[in-house]
This record gives structure tokens, C-alpha cells and sequence, in this order.
């Protein structure tokens, strides 16, 4: 099979129709019944696939900037687009005895897998040894289909863990997080609709833009494509490790930490395992040895966030327990004092004169345990419209309504503990479920103040007002909310025993620190109120106890 001239990609029609398009089909219809989405049996395909048509894109694509916006708004003939891609087919051969996609180039022998560990979330040998196999039983998938399989070979290689000894990490660790601008499906009207051809190029770079995050003089076949030539292995005293200065930046969207060789000699008959398509070659197993490429050095790929180290170097963010939601803004959306948003969301919001209609950042990527995948999460967060000139007022008052944000969150976690326990050192277990709760049940709020204050500061003449206005009304929401938190958790009878009396004082210590001039002076940047409004209620009663 060839993933740019074979139909292998599943996606969805607007009309609800489902088919497999080659690569470069992802325009037909696009005036009358576009594709708006993909359709992957997985979610991780899913993100993967669209990283696969974003990589193709970014690394066949001449475009310069004013050519940019005209192709989102009409984008190239399918037959336009094969000519594009059409170069690069020899890359994307997924079987043969010539260079293989995303595989070893020279792999004769190696240690034999059954196709099931291409998987990400497939138990490793140490798990299946020690039977701690207890989510993703072993045995579950036998053979593959080769859409799947490539697939599959695509999110390994793009997402690697680490995997013992000399099985690297992909290019941007195990796990990377990633996040793309699209459009919000939702809109409707005379704006420019949503389909995959538009949420794709959005996520490419202008040409000149590309080129800068890496070496562009290596323009050999292989310093894109890697398998093109024998792999710079990476053995212990011998190997050699690989830079952004030793390929081209387009390897950003083909890295091949993971030596792999697909076995096509012992196929089999019958439907895959993850698709339920019938096919008469599964993919039942492959071969991989260790000590693949090593990616070291500055990279920057273009849709990730990083932190900054101290000493200024970028290490990509990688999805956390509790998945992403608005308190993650700083930093997937807009830069923070230690952490730098993706490349195309910084792009977008200072280049891109797109705005009149709504965008999201689509955040995604597994939750890694070292080797072990604990979870996949997605989520998008709305981007809002606003012009260069307040965007310095905008990022400021967000940066502070977050930082208030968070400072509630710990002030509501620390009174729930001092209400269930006599002393804060037996308050062990997780208690992330109060969290999780306060982030979700204030977020509607949160997206509420953001558009008011970004339709505020474009047309009212007081932006200073305006900032102040929404400071206060944010701060009546996390007052509120941790108030009604507290007192629904402080009195759940989650505990054995309820003792009213640290409840009311760890209630009125929480009122102090909400009231307090930490939190609206300092964090919110608002007046102190002289009093503390009078609270009616059980837990007020209390105190009297
Ligand atoms: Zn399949």
C-alpha cells in the first residue's frame, strides 16, 4: 500500500457519509458536500491522521504568506493536490522490499513483537510478567489491517514512550502534547465553514516561517524522511545523537525513534482487530530492535507547547492527570512567564487576520505513565477575537483572573481537609476530585468573562473599566463557587465522623483568605472591601456551637 496514492484514510462527509480517501482527495466535494472531519476507529488515530495530512502539507507546500489565506478560503484541486504530493510517494510505501514508511531501512533480524505492541496503551513485557495487565488485557488484537497498521506504526513513531533500554522516545518525548487551531464547528452563516481541508491548513506554516525552525539547508531526501537511508543509530559509546542542525525541519513530522519492520510474509486472512474490515493480509507481527534515532537538542515542533528551563532550554509539555481544561490556558494559549504555546497557536493570534468568526485550540495527547499509557485526552479551548493592540490588556487580565483561580482552588482544598481531620498530616489520599470539580464547575463562567472582556476592551472607550468590571465579576464567581463547594464537601458525610466544630472554623478561614487582601489586592488587583458581607446560613449558626 501507498498512503499517498491508496485510499487508506477514513473520514466523514458533511452529508454523515463515510469513506477512504487517498491522501490527496481530502478536497473533493469541498464545494458541495465537503469532508469535515476523520473518522479513525480511535481517537489516537484521529490526532495522529491529522498530524500525518498536516506533515504532508507542511512539507510539499511552497506557500508564502498572501497565498496562505487564499487557500484556506479555496483550497486546491485534489488533482492539484496529487501533483504536490506526488514527489514524495516513493517515501510512503508501506510494504515492499525498497524503503518502507516509518520503517528500519536495513533490519534483517531483531526481537519479534506481536502487532499488538504497536499499540501505545499495549502492556508491556514487564506488565505482562508481572500480570499487572489489569486494563488492556493481552490478546485482544491478533492482526491488522494495513490502514491500521500504518496507523498505528504513525502514532507510535509520532508519540513513542520510552520503552527499556535504548527504545527511544519520539522527537518530542513520550507523550507529547499536542495542539492545533480550528475552527469552531459551530459556525454557521456567511463565515467560512468548517471542514478538514480548512482545519489542516490551518495548522501549516507559511513556507519562510517553517524553514526558520530548523536546518533548511539539509534538503536530502532521508534528512526528511529518515528511513530513506540507514538509520543514525544511537547505541551507547558509538551511536550518534540527532539535532535540529543534522536534518531538516520537516523531520518534525517524521521522526523514527523506534526501529521497526513490519512482517509482511506472515500475514493472515480475516478482519482487523481494531476496524472490523476484511482483509486478506493482517498484519499479525514485526520485528524491532533497539538504539533507534535520538532526538536531543532544541527542537521546537511547531504544534506543541514547551516550558522553558532556567538555562532557556524547550522541553515539550506533556498531557497531565486530570486531562485539559481553561486552567491550562497560560501556556497552551497564551505564553507564561515559564511556558511558550505552539508555534501555529502564537502564528495564528499575531499573524493571521482571520478573525470575525470563532477558532478553538484543539488540545490532545496520552497521559503517560513512563512506558504505560494511563489515558487519552482532548479537549478545545475557544480563541477570541481581538485586535493586536489589546491583546497586551487581555493576556494581563486572564493571566491574573487564572492565578485568582488557582489561589481559590488551594485555599477550598487546604479548609476541606482542616474541616475533615483534626491534623492536616493525616489529610493522605488523592483529593484531585476537589479540584476537578471546582475547574469544571467554573469554566462556563470563565469563558463567559473572557468574551465579555474581549468584546469589551474592542469597543468600549474605558478599557481600564472594562478589565476592573470583569476582575469583579470573576471574583464574585470564585467567591460563590468556593463557598457552595465547601459547604457541599465539608458536609457530604464522605468522613466518619463530622465534627461541627472544625467545620465552622475551617469555613471562617476560608471566608478571611477569600475576603482577604492576597487574593483581590495583590493576585485580582482590585479595591479591599472594608467588611465582609454577613453570611446567613447552617455553617454561620455553627460558630455558635
Ligand atoms: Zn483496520
Amino acid at each position: 500500500m501507498n498512503l499517498i496514492n491508496d485510499s487508506w484514510i477514513p473520514v466523514r462527509h458533511r452529508n454523515g457519509d463515510h469513506a477512504l480517501i487517498a491522501s490527496w482527495q481530502i478536497t473533493e466535494q469541498h464545494d458541495s458536500n465537503p469532508i469535515v472531519a476523520l473518522a479513525a476507529p480511535r481517537a489516537d488515530f484521529n490526532g495522529a491522521l491529522m498530524q500525518f495530512l498536516i506533515g504532508l502539507l507542511q512539507t510539499s507546500t511552497s506557500a508564502k504568506e498572501d497565498e496562505w489565506e487564499e487557500l484556506l478560503e479555496q483550497p486546491p484541486t485534489p488533482d492539484d493536490l496529487k501533483q504536490q504530493f506526488l514527489p514524495h510517494a516513493k517515501a510512503f510505501e508501506l510494504a515492499g522490499d525498497g524503503p518502507r514508511f516509518m520503517q528500519d531501512c536495513n533490519l534483517p533480524e531483531g526481537e519479534e513483537k506481536p502487532i499488538a505492541a504497536l499499540l501505545i496503551e499495549a502492556p508491556g513485557e514487564k506488565s505482562l510478567r508481572d500480570h499487572t495487565d489489569h486494563f488492556i488485557k493481552r490478546g485482544g488484537v491478533n492482526g491488522l489491517c494495513s490502514a491500521c497498521t500504518a496507523a498505528a506504526l504513525f502514532t507510535l513513531q509520532t508519540n513513542a514512550p520510552s520503552g527499556g533500554v535504548g527504545h527511544r522516545t519520539s522527537l518530542r518525548g513520550g507523550g507529547p502534547l499536542t495542539t492545533l487551531v480550528i475552527f469552531d464547528p459551530k459556525t454557521a452563516g456567511d463565515d467560512l465553514r468548517a471542514t478538514l481541508w480548512r482545519n489542516l491548513w490551518l495548522n501549516v506554516l507559511e513556507k519562510p516561517s517553517f524553514l526558520s525552525l530548523g536546518n533548511a539547508k539539509k534538503t536530502a531526501p532521508a534528512d526528511i524522511f529518515p528511513w530513506l537511508a540507514p538509520t543514525r543509530t544511537s547505541e551507547a559509546k558509538t551511536g550518534k545523537q540527532t539535532t535540529p542542525e543534522d536534518t531538516h525541519p520537516a523531520q518534525m513530522f517524521w521522526g523514527m525513534p523506534r526501529r521497526i519492520r513490519l512482517d509482511f510474509k506472515n500475514t493472515e486472512e480475516g478482519h482487523c482487530d481494531i476496524c472490523g474490515y476484511f482483509s486478506e493480509t493482517l498484519v499479525t507481527r514485526y520485528i524491532t530492535k533497539n538504539y533507534g534515532v535520538n532526538y536531543t537538542g532544541p527542537w521546537k515542533h511547531p504544534l506543541s507547547p514547551y516550558n522553558v528551563d532556567k538555562q532557556g532550554v524547550p522541553l515539550p509539555v506533556h498531557a497531565q492527570p486530570g486531562g485539559v481544561s481553561y486552567r491550562h490556558w497560560l501556556g497552551l494559549v497564551q505564553k507564561s512567564s515559564s511556558r511558550e504555546s505552539a508555534k501555529i497557536v502564537t502564528q495564528f493570534q499575531e499573524h493571521r487576520k482571520l478573525f470575525h468568526q470563532q477558532f478553538r485550540v484543539w488540545a490532545f495527547g496520552y497521559d503517560m505513565d513512563n512506558m504505560k499509557a494511563r489515558c487519552w485526552y482532548e479537549a478545545t479551548i475557544p480563541l477570541y477575537e481581538l485586535e493586536q493592540a489589546y491583546r497586551k490588556h487581555f493576556e494581563g487580565t486572564v493571566e491574573r483572573c487564572i492565578n485568582a483561580a488557582s489561589e481559590v482552588k488551594n485555599y477550598l482544598v487546604r479548609a476541606l481537609k482542616e474541616a475533615w481531620f483534626d491534623r492536616l498530616e493525616d489529610a493522605k489520599g488523592d483529593f484531585s476530585f476537589i479540584d476537578l470539580a471546582f475547574w469544571q464547575n467554573t469554566e462556563t463562567d470563565f469563558y463567559g468573562c473572557l468574551q465579555d472582556l474581549a468584546d469589551s476592551l474592542q469597543t468600549e472607550a474605558d478599557k481600564s473599566a472594562a478589565m476592573d468590571r470583569i476582575r469583579e465579576r470573576w471574583y464574585k464567581v470564585l467567591v460563590s463557587q468556593a463557598e457552595a463547594q465547601f459547604d457541599q464537601w465539608a458536609t457530604s458525610g464522605f468522613f466518619e465522623y463530622e465534627n461541627p466544630r472544625r467545620i465552622a472554623q475551617a469555613y471562617n478561614k476560608l471566608r478571611r483568605q477569600l475576603w482577604g487582601k492576597k487574593l483581590r489586592t495583590d493576585t485580582l488587583e482590585l479595591p479591599l472591601k472594608s467588611e465582609q458581607p454577613v453570611q446567613e446560613g447552617v455553617l454561620t449558626d455553627v460558630v455558635t456551637v
